[in-house]
């Protein structure tokens, strides 16, 4: 009996990009049973009253493992969103972003390797929000010294001691464990003493608390503001190793990374908490591409190769992520962000993957 796996198929691209990657799984001869389940609007459409189902949330606590397409959000109205949602019901509580660039189509690859951890569940993202108007917005606002009181909305940014600890343990951990070198710190400290201030201090008392900090053996922590940290990854991409961060900038960062390693399509990322693991790609729903055969399958099938090494399984991990390289720099069968001239399908880009995977076992 193989890894029981919760299989999310998720919205506009997703169904497109999680097919692509069962493929890659299947050329490799991965061992997984899947439990298909749904969220968010392919979830409602189902006849949910949720759009993050108890079904979906039950599944995830009990596989322990998710792989999961992107989900989409409704811009105003409607429920909030489920990618929230499924990350409260699981204690989702970080984010691993890896962005490797590699070259394409025989063309060359910046200097770039970065892995940004992301804290979730607080920050700006975290949906504290203050309607304007309401009497605790106006308190806020007042308390804070703020020029328009009564028409101004608030979104609250919060960091704890205790949720900052747990994101730099497992960052320092998971850059050890990797045989990452140094962890910076991406804050803008200088303006908000009481948030991105706090977390800069967790994070420097964590790393020093660890055993063997200070020596020449152990992940070094050093720390960048966010605006220099955006310029540098565009002006030297080598100058960062792990980027350990909030949940915006990390946001931000990971995109603006994924933009200079060749595109947001490319990206793949784990989320983790105590119960369950999530593997998804860093993109989201795309919904202009759905159903077209058209989104690069790519950040889902690197997000599944991360999904492998998590379950135990780093031979066919690195075989997917070697197939993935090789189809990159070979530039045949490339989707259009990648070769807007000849183009090839979702599909046949991920069987392309897939063939190369399946003959290097
Ligand atoms: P997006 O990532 O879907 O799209 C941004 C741009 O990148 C678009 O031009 C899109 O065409 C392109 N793109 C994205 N993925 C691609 C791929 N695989 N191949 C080729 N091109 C690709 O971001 P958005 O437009 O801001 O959001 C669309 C929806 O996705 C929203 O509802 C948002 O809430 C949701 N979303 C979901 C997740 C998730 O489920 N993890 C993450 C981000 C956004």
């Amino acid at each position: 009996m193989g890894h029981l796996v919760t299989l999310v198929p998720g919205d506009g691209i997703g169904p497109e990009v999680t097919a692509a990657a069962l493929l890659v799984l299947d050329a490799v001869g991965a061992d997984i049973d899947w439990d298909t389940r749904h969220l968010g609007s392919s979830a409602l459409d189902r006849g949910e009253t949720s759009a993050v189902p108890a079904g979906t949330v039950e599944s995830a606590r009990r596989t322990g493992c998710v792989l999961k397409g992107p989900v989409s959000t409704p811009r105003d109205g409607g429920f909030r969103s489920p990618n929230t949602g499924l990350r409260r019901e699981l204690g989702l509580f970080v984010q691993l972003r890896p962005v490797r660039a590699v070259p394409v189509a025989g063309g060359s690859a910046p200097p770039l390797d970065v892995v940004v951890v992301r804290q979730t569940g607080e920050d700006l993202y975290a949906g504290w929000e203050l309607a304007p108007g309401s009497p605790a917005a106006v308190e806020a606002l007042r308390a804070a010294g703020a020029d328009d009181v009564s028409a101004s909305g608030v979104s609250l940014k919060a960091f704890s001691p205790a949720a900052v600890r747990r994101t730099a343990e497992f960052a320092l951990r998971w850059a050890q464990a990797h045989g990452r070198r140094r962890v910076t710190v991406v804050h803008k400290a200088t303006v908000m003493r009481e948030t991105d201030g706090l977390f800069l201090r967790v994070c420097r008392q964590v790393a020093a608390e660890r055993p063997g900090a200070g020596t020449t053996g152990g992940v070094e922590l050093d720390d960048a503001l966010v605006d220099n940290a955006c310029a540098q990854l565009v002006r030297r991409p080598a100058a960062f190793d792990v980027l350990l961060t909030g949940m915006l900038y990390g946001d931000v960062l990971s995109d603006l990374a994924a933009a200079v390693a060749g595109g947001v399509g490319l990206a793949p990322g784990a989320a983790y908490g105590p119960d369950a693991a999530v593997f998804e790609a860093a993109h989201g729903s795309a919904p202009r591409h759905a159903g077209q055969d058209r989104a690069n399958p790519v950040g889902l099938i690197r997000s599944a190769a991360l999904m492998l090494r998590h379950l135990g399984d780093g031979e066919r991990a690195a075989r997917v992520e070697s197939a993935v390289d090789a189809v990159l720099a070979e530039g045949r069968d490339l989707t259009y962000d990648l070769a807007p001239g000849t183009p090839v399908g979702t599909r046949r880009c991920a069987e392309a993957i897939a063939e190369r995977a399946a003959s290097s076992g």
